[in-house]
Protein backbone atom coordinates (compact mmCIF):
# COMPACT_ATOMS: atom_id res chain seq x y z
CA UNK A 1 0.00 0.00 0.00
CA UNK A 2 1.36 3.44 -0.95
CA UNK A 3 1.98 5.80 2.22
CA UNK A 4 3.53 8.43 1.14
CA UNK A 5 1.63 10.87 -1.18
CA UNK A 6 3.57 13.84 -2.94
CA UNK A 7 2.70 17.31 -4.12
CA UNK A 8 4.21 19.97 -6.16
CA UNK A 9 3.58 23.23 -4.79
CA UNK A 10 4.76 26.70 -5.46
CA UNK A 11 6.74 28.57 -7.87
CA UNK A 12 10.14 26.64 -7.32
CA UNK A 13 8.11 23.40 -7.72
CA UNK A 14 8.99 22.19 -4.62
CA UNK A 15 7.43 18.53 -3.86
CA UNK A 16 5.35 18.20 -0.51
CA UNK A 17 5.24 14.74 0.83
CA UNK A 18 2.20 12.99 3.39
CA UNK A 19 2.66 10.25 5.01
CA UNK A 20 -0.24 8.22 5.90
CA UNK A 21 0.50 6.91 9.52
CA UNK A 22 -2.14 3.99 8.60
CA UNK A 23 -4.11 5.00 11.59
CA UNK A 24 -6.12 7.90 10.71
CA UNK A 25 -3.19 10.20 11.49
CA UNK A 26 -0.70 11.69 8.94
CA UNK A 27 2.90 13.59 9.05
CA UNK A 28 3.24 15.99 6.22
CA UNK A 29 7.07 17.27 5.37
CA UNK A 30 8.35 20.25 3.99
CA UNK A 31 5.00 22.01 3.52
CA UNK A 32 5.48 24.39 0.66
CA UNK A 33 1.37 25.22 -0.30
CA UNK A 34 1.67 29.06 -0.92
CA UNK A 35 -1.56 29.37 -2.75
CA UNK A 36 -5.60 29.00 -1.74
CA UNK A 37 -6.03 26.46 -4.43
CA UNK A 38 -2.42 24.72 -3.28
CA UNK A 39 -3.89 24.50 0.58
CA UNK A 40 -7.13 23.02 -0.83
CA UNK A 41 -6.08 20.68 -2.85
CA UNK A 42 -3.42 19.34 0.05
CA UNK A 43 -6.89 19.16 2.19
CA UNK A 44 -8.62 17.40 0.05
CA UNK A 45 -5.92 15.01 -0.69
CA UNK A 46 -6.20 14.70 3.62
CA UNK A 47 -10.08 14.44 3.12
CA UNK A 48 -9.50 11.28 0.94
CA UNK A 49 -7.05 9.88 2.60
CA UNK A 50 -9.13 9.90 6.08
CA UNK A 51 -6.53 11.76 7.96
CA UNK A 52 -5.39 14.44 9.93
CA UNK A 53 -1.98 16.16 9.92
CA UNK A 54 -0.34 15.38 13.35
CA UNK A 55 3.26 16.36 13.13
CA UNK A 56 5.29 18.73 10.30
CA UNK A 57 8.80 17.54 9.65
CA UNK A 58 11.43 19.64 7.63
CA UNK A 59 14.64 18.64 5.71
CA UNK A 60 15.79 22.23 6.04
CA UNK A 61 14.41 25.20 6.53
CA UNK A 62 15.08 27.23 2.60
CA UNK A 63 12.08 29.39 1.63
CA UNK A 64 10.51 27.02 -0.90
CA UNK A 65 10.06 24.18 2.06
CA UNK A 66 8.32 26.22 4.75
CA UNK A 67 5.85 28.03 2.58
CA UNK A 68 2.79 26.65 4.33
CA UNK A 69 4.22 25.95 7.65
CA UNK A 70 2.13 29.13 8.97
CA UNK A 71 -0.49 27.66 7.51
CA UNK A 72 -0.33 23.99 8.75
CA UNK A 73 0.27 25.32 12.19
CA UNK A 74 -2.98 26.86 12.17
CA UNK A 75 -5.03 24.59 9.98
CA UNK A 76 -3.50 21.62 12.32
CA UNK A 77 -2.02 22.47 15.34
CA UNK A 78 1.44 21.82 14.60
CA UNK A 79 4.77 23.43 14.30
CA UNK A 80 7.00 22.19 12.11
CA UNK A 81 10.11 19.86 14.03
CA UNK A 82 13.30 21.26 12.17
CA UNK A 83 17.10 20.04 13.15
CA UNK A 84 18.40 23.06 15.41
CA UNK A 85 21.77 23.42 13.16
CA UNK A 86 19.41 24.58 10.41
CA UNK A 87 18.09 27.13 12.67
CA UNK A 88 20.17 30.28 10.22
CA UNK A 89 18.36 29.00 7.70
CA UNK A 90 14.79 29.52 9.25
CA UNK A 91 16.23 33.08 10.16
CA UNK A 92 16.93 33.57 6.75
CA UNK A 93 13.84 32.16 4.61
CA UNK A 94 11.61 35.25 5.27
CA UNK A 95 14.76 38.05 4.21
CA UNK A 96 14.84 35.29 1.27
CA UNK A 97 11.46 35.87 0.39
CA UNK A 98 11.34 39.34 0.24
CA UNK A 99 14.42 39.16 -1.83
CA UNK A 100 12.47 37.44 -4.57
CA UNK A 101 9.54 39.40 -4.07
CA UNK A 102 7.38 36.83 -2.94
CA UNK A 103 4.57 37.04 -0.58
CA UNK A 104 5.37 34.86 2.44
CA UNK A 105 3.53 34.14 5.48
CA UNK A 106 5.12 35.10 8.38
CA UNK A 107 6.82 31.81 10.32
CA UNK A 108 5.20 30.01 12.68
CA UNK A 109 6.34 28.41 16.35
CA UNK A 110 8.62 25.79 15.57
CA UNK A 111 7.45 22.44 17.48
CA UNK A 112 9.97 20.24 19.05
CA UNK A 113 13.76 19.91 17.70
CA UNK A 114 14.45 17.02 15.43
CA UNK A 115 16.70 14.80 17.58
CA UNK A 116 20.15 14.00 17.11
CA UNK A 117 21.92 12.10 13.77
CA UNK A 118 20.18 8.70 14.02
CA UNK A 119 17.57 8.97 16.33
CA UNK A 120 13.85 7.60 15.32
CA UNK A 121 10.52 9.08 14.79
CA UNK A 122 7.22 7.04 15.18
CA UNK A 123 4.95 7.65 12.31
CA UNK A 124 2.23 5.53 13.40
CA UNK A 125 3.12 2.20 12.65
CA UNK A 126 6.44 3.52 10.39
CA UNK A 127 9.78 4.35 11.99
CA UNK A 128 11.57 6.77 10.49
CA UNK A 129 15.65 7.52 10.98
CA UNK A 130 16.90 11.19 10.62
CA UNK A 131 20.57 10.71 9.54
CA UNK A 132 22.00 14.77 9.52
CA UNK A 133 23.18 15.29 5.73
CA UNK A 134 24.29 19.31 5.12
CA UNK A 135 26.18 20.41 1.83
CA UNK A 136 22.78 21.91 0.67
CA UNK A 137 21.92 23.73 3.80
CA UNK A 138 23.87 24.05 7.20
CA UNK A 139 21.31 21.74 9.02
CA UNK A 140 20.04 19.43 6.26
CA UNK A 141 18.94 16.12 6.97
CA UNK A 142 16.92 13.10 5.61
CA UNK A 143 14.33 10.51 6.72
CA UNK A 144 14.74 7.18 6.28
CA UNK A 145 12.37 4.34 6.15
CA UNK A 146 14.22 0.86 6.59
CA UNK A 147 11.40 -1.14 6.30
CA UNK A 148 9.65 0.20 3.50
CA UNK A 149 12.53 1.30 2.01
CA UNK A 150 12.21 4.90 1.05
CA UNK A 151 13.82 8.29 2.31
CA UNK A 152 12.62 11.64 2.35
CA UNK A 153 15.65 13.63 0.75
CA UNK A 154 14.82 17.02 0.48
CA UNK A 155 16.99 18.92 -1.86
CA UNK A 156 20.45 16.79 -1.12
CA UNK A 157 20.48 14.19 -4.07
CA UNK A 158 18.23 14.36 -7.27
CA UNK A 159 17.55 12.37 -10.16
CA UNK A 160 20.06 12.66 -12.15
CA UNK A 161 21.39 15.75 -9.65
CA UNK A 162 22.04 17.00 -6.30
CA UNK A 163 21.42 19.80 -4.29
CA UNK A 164 22.69 23.55 -5.61
CA UNK A 165 26.03 24.61 -3.10
CA UNK A 166 25.81 28.37 -3.78
CA UNK A 167 23.59 29.25 -1.04
CA UNK A 168 24.44 30.59 2.75
CA UNK A 169 25.46 27.54 4.68
CA UNK A 170 26.42 25.24 1.34
CA UNK A 171 29.78 23.35 0.58
CA UNK A 172 30.06 21.12 -2.32
CA UNK A 173 33.04 18.82 -0.58
CA UNK A 174 30.84 18.16 2.62
CA UNK A 175 27.57 17.76 0.53
CA UNK A 176 29.53 14.82 -1.36
CA UNK A 177 30.71 13.69 1.60
CA UNK A 178 27.22 13.24 2.86
CA UNK A 179 25.75 11.76 -0.04
CA UNK A 180 28.52 9.08 -0.34
CA UNK A 181 28.17 8.17 3.67
CA UNK A 182 24.47 8.83 4.31
CA UNK A 183 22.78 7.72 1.18
CA UNK A 184 25.20 5.77 -0.73
CA UNK A 185 25.57 3.81 2.36
CA UNK A 186 21.82 2.40 1.84
CA UNK A 187 21.09 -0.76 -0.30
CA UNK A 188 20.39 -0.08 -4.10
CA UNK A 189 16.94 -0.86 -3.37
CA UNK A 190 15.86 2.44 -1.52
CA UNK A 191 13.98 4.80 -2.90
CA UNK A 192 14.23 8.51 -2.87
CA UNK A 193 11.73 11.10 -2.72
CA UNK A 194 13.53 14.55 -3.15
CA UNK A 195 12.44 18.11 -2.67
CA UNK A 196 12.30 18.97 -6.67
CA UNK A 197 11.64 16.68 -9.36
CA UNK A 198 10.97 12.83 -9.86
CA UNK A 199 11.53 9.78 -7.42
CA UNK A 200 14.76 7.48 -8.22
CA UNK A 201 16.40 4.82 -6.73
CA UNK A 202 19.89 4.75 -4.68
CA UNK A 203 21.49 2.09 -7.05
CA UNK A 204 20.50 4.83 -10.65
CA UNK A 205 22.61 7.57 -8.68
CA UNK A 206 24.98 5.31 -7.66
CA UNK A 207 25.39 4.29 -11.25
CA UNK A 208 24.70 7.00 -13.56
CA UNK A 209 24.54 10.32 -11.36
CA UNK A 210 26.92 12.77 -12.72
CA UNK A 211 27.76 14.89 -9.93
CA UNK A 212 28.34 11.97 -7.26
CA UNK A 213 28.33 8.34 -8.29
CA UNK A 214 29.04 4.51 -6.09
CA UNK A 215 32.65 5.12 -7.88
CA UNK A 216 33.66 8.19 -6.88
CA UNK A 217 34.03 9.85 -10.10
CA UNK A 218 31.70 12.11 -10.16
CA UNK A 219 31.91 15.87 -11.25
CA UNK A 220 31.98 16.84 -7.60
CA UNK A 221 34.44 13.84 -6.22
CA UNK A 222 37.50 14.58 -8.63
ZN1 LIG B 1 16.82 23.81 -0.38
ZN1 LIG C 1 14.09 23.16 -2.44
Amino acid sequence: MNRLHSFVFNAFSEQTYLLDHGNGEATVFDPGMSSTQEREAFEGTCERLGVVVVQCLLTHAHLDHVMGANWIKHRYGCGPRLHPTDEQTWVQAPISAQLYGISFDELPDRGEDLGEHGSTIECGDIELEIRCAPGHSIGHVVFVCHKSKFVVGGDVLFSGSIGRTDLPGGDPDVLAKNIEEQLYSLSDDYTIHPGHGGATSIGKEKSSNPFVNGAGTGMLQR
